[in-house]
């Protein structure tokens, strides 16, 4: 067992080093324990005791002044904590955007932060950073975008649409910042707003465009609101379309945005966190065409941890105009060597508002070599297919509408009877029962006057007999709906 505190350690207080066998003991300790965890997701509740707050008030603790044994601590984890939570982890997982964590990324966070080099700097350690500067190439590549296209590791989606909104506006605003208008449509991801507030917008000046009845935006809506803008004086300057909305994954008419934000002189950014690495799939007719667009954009977001199946943490940005993000964050410092040669090579730093930053290229860079790039291809188009046979049969369930049906591996429903009040009640008991009974986990959302439960299939763990699962798990609580109401009337 794990003793942390052995007598060299004690003899030497201030030596945080382990020795070879303490290291070993540790991993063995962590790798039975990760491997037992990760071999039983399937058997796994797929939500936890979010509930009991007051086990989590008992946790605050003082720092603790001497060491803790290791083992004590991974009981604790694996025993009482991580189950308290929405399963994430597991094959069950259709709420939200389901993450993933696939093994190989996690070895990468072990081989990077035992190994600690400097990778916010290329001079610093330029192999490494290469891994991480092939891995935007290859990002860059399956999305169809130019050879001038640069981008950005990011910690998630969020900072990565945060980083394309400064980057439009350092470009087209420059000093008229107070009169720049972005254009989002009703169902934007709220992290949009907040980036664009971050970036020094306003609300006011993040303007909420309508959608159709598939939730998507509608250009005629956004070229008016532009010249209703332009008439005000205002200077309309960017446009967040999204491929895969959170709430009913829709997806934008892409090439339409890009036809008038090109006539406007207005940037064009596609938030992609959730639907970007449905564009591999091009072997799919629907998503070809759907997503025909999407690389005509000035920039793209994409999120590993969503759609690549990461563990949480990495998302990333493309922009097409590489130079242009350069612009923004390219300073030179005394202390610092020079940056690399931006025709060859590839410098983070130059490129986003990090400097010291974890070497999360390489979690992605692993990842893509353990499983081959087919391999990760033919798993999104499985979660593709699997989001539409699941719509098919709920659709068939008698006392179910779906209001969207998949466009990438998503699709959106609401409980009918009665008012739509009634409806929204009825919908929302039925996600509230689901979960109760924690074999799936979906969620609900608000769009308009609805309440809609959603499916999103999006984890590589969740294969066909698990989204059969889910389908059985819906059929027997509408059933068990109808028949209160029935019983009440
Ligand atoms: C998840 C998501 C985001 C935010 O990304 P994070 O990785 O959570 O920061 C933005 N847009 C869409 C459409 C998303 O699904």
């Amino acid at each position: 067992m794990v003793r942390v505190g052995d007598h060299e350690r004690v003899r030497d207080p201030a030596n945080l080093e382990f020795t070879k066998h303490q290291m070993q003991d540790m991993l063995e300790a962590v790798g039975s324990r990760i491997v037992e965890h990760v071999g039983s997701l399937s058997r796994q509740e797929a939500c936890g005791d979010n509930e009991d707050l007051d086990f989590v008030r008992a946790m605050k603790e003082p720092a603790p002044e001497a060491p803790v044994a290791l083992e004590s601590i991974l009981d604790r984890y694996f025993n009482e904590w991580v189950h308290r939570s929405f399963n994430s982890a597991s094959p069950g997982f259709m709420a939200y955007i389901p993450g993933g964590g696939v093994f190989p990324a996690a070895l990468a966070d072990l081989i990077a932060d035992t190994t600690n080099r400097y990778t916010g700097l290329f001079a610093s350690a330029p192999a490494l950073v290469q891994l991480e500067a092939n891995v935007l190439t290859w990002f860059r590549e399956w999305m169809d975008f130019p050879p001038s296209a640069r981008g950005l590791l990011t910690t998630g989606g969020s900072m990565a649409g945060f980083n394309a909104i400064v980057c439009a506006r350092e470009h087209l605003l420059g000093h008229r910042i107070s009169k720049g208008t972005l254009y989002v449509s009703s169902q934007v991801h709220h992290s949009v707003v907040r980036a664009a507030k971050l970036a020094g917008f306003q609300p006011e000046r993040v303007v909420s465009v309508a959608v159709d009845g598939r939730f998507r935006m509608c250009p005629d809506a956004l070229a008016r609101a532009m010249r209703r803008d332009r008439k005000r004086g205002l200077v309309p300057f960017l446009v967040v379309s999204t491929a895969g909305t959170t709430n009913t994954g829709a997806v934008d008419p892409l090439g339409a945005i890009a036809d008038l934000c090109a006539r406007e002189g207005v940037w064009h950014h596609v938030d992609g966190a959730y639907g970007a690495f449905f564009y591999l799939c091009r072997k799919v007719r629907a998503l070809r065409v759907r997503l025909a667009g999407l690389p005509r954009a000035d920039s793209l977001t994409l999120d590993p941890h969503k759609g690549l199946f990461l563990p949480y943490g990495t998302g990333a940005l493309l922009v097409r105009d590489g130079q242009l993000l350069r612009n923004v964050h390219a300073i030179a410092a005394g202390y610092l060597p020079a940056a690399a040669d931006q025709e060859e090579f590839y410098d983070p730093h130059c490129y986003g508002p990090d400097l010291t930053r974890s070497f999360r290229g390489l979690r992605v860079w692993l990842t893509i070599q353990m499983y081959g790039t087919k391999k990760l291809r033919t798993a999104i188009e499985e979660k593709y297919h699997l989001a539409h046979e699941a719509a098919a049969e709920v659709a068939k369930i008698p006392g179910i509408t779906i209001d969207a049906a998949p466009e990438l591996s998503l699709f959106a429903f609401h409980v009918d009877g009665g008012t739509v009040a009634d409806q929204n009640r009825a919908t929302l008991e039925l996600v509230r029962r689901i979960a109760r009974r924690k074999r799936v986990l979906i969620s609900g959302c608000w769009a308009g006057d609805r309440y809609l439960a959603r499916v999103c299939v999006v984890s590589f763990r969740t294969r066909r007999a698990h989204v059969l699962r889910c389908v059985r798990e819906v059929r027997h609580v509408v059933a068990s709906l109808v028949r209160r109401r029935v019983q009440r009337s």
